[in-house]
């Protein structure tokens, strides 16, 4: 079988966040259990071109939008693994400092930007006559192209056999645009309704997704029940509802390349469930890192993320001043929205024995932290996965998550559970339980045998990559089913 996985970042190439990470991982997880994975990205300007040198893949292509054209080209490389990356070159929308858009708000053009990136993908199957089985796209950026698949595209002979699943990473983005937008995706108006691709008046590039897949996936079995309720579905729990039959969850795997503490070479020396006495360098490094020398008793927490509403940072923003009073040392590395870093800095600077803040994007420090901290904080509103979660369980770092989304099937509350405990779990999106779950993690800290329970289970637990691969290889034959094949 035969599966080109289209994303708008893709790891070790382009990277924002977790759908990155995922989509690198699958494609390689994949053609270990026999699936010929390639996958399909922009070439933004991050590419590593050193790293990875780009060969022409076919001639250049013209990519038709609203009433021109703009030309494009495909290039390609080895992403390691045996999978094959394709790069869609488009240096007036990609050649950028960065993937979305700055700080100070999205850039004005992605709809233009992505609808150019799905209509170059099916001009270049078209032109090259590449033929795959599937076209596994993920979220908002490359919805067009189930969308494509079964409208302007569906004759043309590599097109006409593929079947499309469709993976939502995080419902809260849905790449909506004004209803001008529309002719620039070169779809009728007869698709701008309810059931199509409007949503209250504007376009909604998800729901091509959405409506058009064969099959629709996202990344925890709790959030696939989530998303169809008006508290987690963003308005499209309806549309999700009525799709319930084809619509799945698969947990995230990680990358045991990059995610394993034995093998680490960004963190201070390393460990493994057998043998953890290397953790305890990386808690030395860690400290030092974030400023603090000498011996520290107390759990340091640890938090990576970005700083927007979702990860929970009105949450940590309310129990602020009360963590500061705790026998604890935070440690937060993120990066996001404004007013979070503000808060969360002025936090740092007002208690600086007690909590550290690096405002920043590194992958260096986000390794140390993981390596290094006792316990972990991601107190999400909702978390279609979540991957730091389980980074945490398997650096031994004690995990304290609210109960929603993939944190709700990774994680299991030692309280609730003393004999299969790997963390700490809150139901409700409250201060109160934020703070009694702290509370719940720094008395089983002082535990040490108790606690040596918790680090040792959560180490056990097993997230590699194979067993998921083998469930979306489950759902592709589903997908190929549902077109008769
Ligand atoms: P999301 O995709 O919603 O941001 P996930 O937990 O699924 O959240 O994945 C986040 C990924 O991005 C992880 O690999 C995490 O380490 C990384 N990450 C997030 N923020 C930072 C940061 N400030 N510095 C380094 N890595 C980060």
């Amino acid at each position: 079988m035969k599966v080109l996985i289209a994303s708008s970042e893709i790891v070790p190439f382009a990277k924002t966040g977790g759908l990155a990470d995922v989509t690198g991982a699958l494609s390689k997880a994949l053609r270990r259990i026999g699936v010929e994975a390639d996958c399909v990205l922009p070439l933004y300007r991050s590419v590593d071109r050193g790293r990875f040198p780009m060969q022409p893949a076919g001639t250049p292509v013209r990519v038709p939008l609203g009433h021109r054209e703009e030309a494009g080209a495909v290039e390609e490389t080895d992403a390691g693994g045996g999978v094959r990356a394709f790069l869609v070159r488009n240096d007036r929308y990609f050649d950028r400092e960065f993937l979305y858009g700055t700080r100070d708000g999205d850039y004005a053009d992605n709809c233009e930007r992505f609808t150019f990136f799905c209509r170059a993908v099916m001009e270049w199957l078209v032109r090259t006559g590449r033929k795959y089985d599937i076209l596994h796209c993920n979220d908002w950026q490359t919805a067009l192209i189930p969308a494509y698949t079964k409208t302007l595209y569906s004759r043309e002979e590599a097109i006409r056999s593929a079947a499309t699943v469709f993976t939502i990473h995080n419902l809260g983005y849905q790449g909506l645009f004004w209803n001008h937008d529309l002719p620039l995706t070169g779809l009728g108006w007869e698709l701008f309704t309810p059931q199509g691709l409007e949503f209250y008046g504007k376009l909604n590039l998800m729901k091509a997704g959405l409506v058009f897949a064969d099959i629709l996936s996202t990344v925890s079995p709790t959030y696939s029940r989530e998303i169809q309720t008006p508290e987690y579905g963003h308005g499209l729990e309806g549309v999700l509802y009525e799709r319930r039959e084809d619509l799945y969850g698969i947990i995230n795997g990680i990358d045991d390349d990059e995610w394993n503490p034995s093998t680490d070479r960004l963190i201070a020396a390393p460990f493994s469930r057998e043998d953890r006495s290397g953790k305890e360098a990386c808690r030395a490094d860690l400290l030092a890192e974030f400023g603090w020398r000498g011996p520290v008793a107390e759990p340091v927490i640890g938090m990576v993320g970005r700083l927007t509403a979702q990860k929970g940072l009105d949450l940590l923003s309310e129990i602020g001043e009360w963590l500061a009073r705790q026998p604890v040392r935070v440690v937060l590395l993120g990066f996001g929205e404004r007013a979070y870093e503000e808060s969360m800095a002025i936090l740092g600077a007002k208690y600086p024995d007690r909590i550290s803040v690096r405002l920043a994007y590194d992958e260096r420090i986000a390794h140390k932290i993981e390596a290094g901290a006792d316990i972990f904080l991601m107190p999400s509103r909702y978390e279609p996965c979540g991957l730091n979660q389980i980074y945490s369980l398997k650096y031994g770092t004690v995990p304290i998550v609210r109960r929603t989304g993939g944190l709700a099937d990774t994680v299991i509350d030692a309280d609730e559970d003393p004999q299969r405990g790997t963390g700490f779990v809150f139901a409700g999106y409250d201060a109160g339980e934020l703070s009694d779950a702290v509370s719940r993690a720094i008395a089983a800290y002082a535990d040490r045998a108790r606690w040596n329970g918790i680090v040792r289970r959560a180490m056990e637990m097993d997230f590699s990559w194979a067993p998921s691969a083998r469930e979306y290889a489950a759902l592709y034959e589903k997908a190929l089913r549902k077109r008769g094949r």
